[in-house]
């Protein structure tokens, strides 16, 4: 049942905000997009920012080309130094968010890098209060890099076991796509996609072209290629029901996925 504007507000202003019904009245407006056109794309940390030159140049060749015909929205990862930090700050007894921070400021160096390659493209990397300058680079250059860290900082939601701090650049990049209403997540990483186990450390790991958020926790993946909030904010999503993890190292595979082909693993919602 659709309610008026009226009836929304006075559930608004007498219920309790997780009310069933209040909940539900503000469910039945219309779905709006806000960038219905852009792709975000997160380029990972350790799997493609890491390896250097050999991985990050082709990867710049790509985008600058494949930005004539889509608008990216290119999030950056963090990888091995914020391991390294993480390692340090958790022998340290330090909480979730500080972590948080401190992986943050790691996804903010791999933008600085890859901004300052993209620079001669016209391409920038904006920080968090750049962010609201997006629609404004898209327009202009259809591009711009973002730190994929999400800005949770000291809030970061605590893991019930440990001080990793659970929401990182998976997570943020997925919320980027989400909230903004984008027409597609591409996940770029080192391998083909999703596989049976890990590839680096199993030989007997099998490809899975696609598969839904719950055969993947049926099958005991879900803390794998990507991190594992990822598939709950996926299964509850409006716009963005699907992602698309793709192997960066192999030249053309994004610029293939940026048009909708399906080369690496696709996961779905249901
Ligand atoms: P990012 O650089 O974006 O943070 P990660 O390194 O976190 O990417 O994730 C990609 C890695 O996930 C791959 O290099 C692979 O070693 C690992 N991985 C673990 N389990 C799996 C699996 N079942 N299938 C594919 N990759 C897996
Ligand atoms: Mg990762």
């Amino acid at each position: 049942m659709a309610h008026t504007p009226a009836e929304l507000e006075a559930l608004l202003m007498q219920r309790s905000m997780s009310d069933p019904e209040l909940l539900a009245a503000t469910e039945a407006a219309t779905d709006y997009r806000i960038l219905p056109d852009a792709t975000v794309i997160k380029i990972g940390g350790q799997s493609m920012i890491d390896r250097g030159r050999a991985a990050v140049y082709p990867l710049v060749e790509e985008i600058v080309s494949a930005r004539k015909d889509h608008k990216l929205l290119i999030g950056t990862g963090a990888g091995t130094r914020a391991r390294h930090l993480y390692s340090i700050a958790a022998g340290l007894n330090l909480p979730a968010g500080v972590l948080s921070q401190l992986g943050a400021s790691v996804a903010s160096q791999n933008a600085e890098m890859l901004g300052q390659l993209l620079a001669k493209h016209g391409i920038s990397s904006v920080g968090d209060a750049g962010l609201s300058a997006v629609p404004l680079y898209l327009k202009e250059v259809n591009a711009v890099v973002f730190s994929g860290m999400p800005p949770y900082g000291l809030w970061m939601r605590p893991s019930p076991d440990g001080v990793i701090p659970p929401y990182r650049t998976d997570a943020g990049c997925y919320l980027m796509a989400e909230q903004f209403g984008c027409k597609a997540m591409i996940y770029v990483k080192d391998e083909n996609g999703l596989y049976t186990e890990n590839p680096k450390t199993s030989k007997n790991a099998t490809f899975i072209p696609k598969i839904s958020v719950d055969e993947m926790k049926a099958k005991g993946l879900h803390d794998s290629i990507l991190e594992f909030p990822v598939l709950d904010l996926l299964k509850s999503a409006r716009h963005v029901r699907e992602v698309q993890v793709v192997n960066g190292l192999v030249p053309g595979n994004l610029t293939r996925a940026l048009a909708g082909e399906h080369v690496g693993t696709i996961i779905t919602a249901n």
